[in-house]
């Protein structure tokens, strides 16, 4: 398919593009500072640390990382430590799901687990998300093959996001 022609696009920068336009254009530019991120580290460890009984992250051409699949019931799973449903996650996992369908041609459901809340959100692909998704990886394509970064814009999420003393301090 052309449009996984030349980029590889993860879940991340899926993620990123609902967030920042700049987060995305520096997590691809591998100006990653993730590791020293305590929220990040805490994200890890509430993802490795809830539903023990179930297989972890699975790679999937080194593209997408899937938290954990229900094969039975052709789930996919999505840990998130955040304390309220996000626009940005909901996407991710909606890329997930396209990208089984077009790239392997599986159909899955999508789950979004928050621990801290003790909830799961229902993800399905409706053919708007279809459309939405190719527009959003042409935009993802456009951004992080430009030379510069977007202009940073002070967002709520700012606060929290890795980035926040090289944009701002
Ligand atoms: S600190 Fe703010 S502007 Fe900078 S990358 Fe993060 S979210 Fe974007």
């Amino acid at each position: 398919m052309e449009l996984f022609e030349h980029v590889k696009y993860t879940g991340t920068m899926v993620n990123y593009y609902f967030v920042c336009k700049r987060k995305l254009w520096l997590f691809a530019h591998n100006l990653n500072f993730e590791s020293e991120s305590d929220m990040v580290k805490i994200g890890k460890l509430i993802s490795q640390t809830s539903y023990e009984r179930e297989d972890k992250e699975i790679d999937i051409d080194q593209t997408i990382v899937i938290d954990w699949i229900d094969f039975e019931n052709k789930i996919i799973h999505e840990v998130k430590k955040s304390n309220k449903l996000e626009e940005a996650h909901i996407w991710q996992v909606k890329y997930y799901i396209y990208y089984l369908e077009t790239r392997k041609a599986v159909g899955f459901k999508g789950m979004i687990n928050y621990p801290k809340l003790h909830k799961r959100e229902i993800i399905e692909l409706k053919d708007e998300d279809r459309e939405k998704l190719r527009k959003v990886l042409e935009d993802i394509k456009a951004i992080v093959s430009s030379e510069k970064a977007p202009e940073k814009v002070r967002i709520p999420t700012c606060k929290s996001c890795s980035y926040f003393e090289f944009c701002w301090v």
